[in-house]
C-alpha cells in the first residue's frame, strides 16, 4: 500500500503550466514494489501485454504554488516492456505501433552497456574497499604503504588523507550524472 514504481522518461516532458523539463513518474498500476525502470526494462508484475497507461507526473518548479502542478503522461507498455513515456495520447500509439527489431537492438545495447559500466564500478569499488581493509589491518602501516602494488588499483592514498577514509570512499563512488545512486536514492526528481 502506498508504493510505486518510478519511469524515467528516455527525453523530458515539459511541464504544461511552467515549461519547465520533467523527467519521470511515478505509478501505483504495476508491482508497487519501488523499482526504477528506464526504457526497455520489462516490468516486474506487469499484467498488460500491450497498452498505453495514463499517468500523472508532477513538476517540482510549480510545488509551493497550487501544490504540484499535474501533467499527464503516457505510458506505453510493449510485451510487458516499458517502450517510453509520451505527453499525448497519439504519441504514445504512435510508439506502440513502430517498435520492431531496431528498437529491440537499441534496447540490448542499452543494457550490455550498462551492465558492464556496473561491473567495472563493482570491481573498481571492491578494490577500494579491499585495499582499505588491508590497509585498516596492517600492524604496520607505513610498510604496507611501501609494498609495491599494495594501492595500484585504488587512490587509497588519497582516501586516508581524509578523516574518514571509508566515508570518502563512498563519496568518491557516488554516482552524479544519472537518476539513481548506488545507495538505490532516486535523484530524478
Ligand atoms: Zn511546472
Amino acid at each position: 500500500m502506498g508504493l510505486f514504481d518510478t519511469f524515467i522518461f528516455d527525453s523530458p516532458i515539459a511541464c504544461s503550466e511552467c515549461g519547465k523539463p520533467i523527467k519521470s513518474a511515478q505509478s501505483r498500476n504495476f508491482g508497487s514494489s519501488l523499482d526504477t525502470y528506464r526504457v526497455g526494462d520489462a516490468v516486474r508484475d506487469c499484467d498488460i501485454r500491450l497498452g498505453i497507461v495514463k499517468e500523472q507526473c508532477y513538476c517540482d518548479s510549480c510545488s509551493g504554488l497550487n501544490g504540484a502542478k499535474e501533467n499527464d503522461t503516457w505510458l506505453v507498455i510493449w510485451h510487458g516492456v516499458y517502450a517510453g513515456a509520451y505527453a499525448s495520447y497519439e504519441s504514445a500509439e504512435i510508439r506502440l505501433n513502430s517498435i520492431d527489431r531496431s528498437t529491440l537492438l537499441e534496447w540490448h545495447s542499452r543494457h550490455q552497456t550498462e551492465k558492464e559500466e556496473w561491473q567495472r564500478r563493482f570491481r573498481s569499488f571492491y578494490a577500494a574497499i579491499e585495499e582499505w581493509h588491508r590497509y585498516s589491518v596492517a600492524e604496520d602501516k607505513k610498510a604496507f604503504l611501501k609494498e609495491p602494488l599494495a594501492f595500484i588499483r585504488s587512490n587509497l592514498l588519497e582516501y586516508i588523507k581524509s578523516d574518514d577514509p571509508l566515508g570518502a570512499i563512498l563519496e568518491g563512488y557516488k554516482r552524479d550524472n544519472d537518476t539513481t545512486d548506488l545507495d538505490g536514492s532516486d535523484l530524478s526528481g
